[in-house]
């Protein structure tokens, strides 16, 4: 049985989620999102939508990316 990579739980409807050439086995989405999304570089929370990359660092939305001084952020929709 595939055994989710984060925490453990062996579990037969396990999946495989690849990334950058590696893969990955996760349980549930939100183990796989806590191990590979990537945090608002503001207010740290998960970026589980498209988010904003601005220079190398990641925002959750147009607002934390303005309030960490980014010019003419905007969510895309
Ligand atoms: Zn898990
Ligand atoms: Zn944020």
């Amino acid at each position: 049985m595939p055994v989710c990579e984060l925490c453990g739980n062996d579990y037969d409807k396990a999946f495989e989620v690849k990334m950058a050439g590696k893969t990955h086995i996760f349980d549930s989405f939100e183990c796989a999102i806590h191990a590979l999304a990537p945090a608002c570089a503001h207010c740290g929370c998960k970026i589980i939508g498209h988010g904003i990359e601005s220079a190398g660092r990641f925002f959750c939305c147009a607002h934390c990316a303005a309030e960490s001084g980014v010019k003419g952020a905007r969510d895309r929709v």
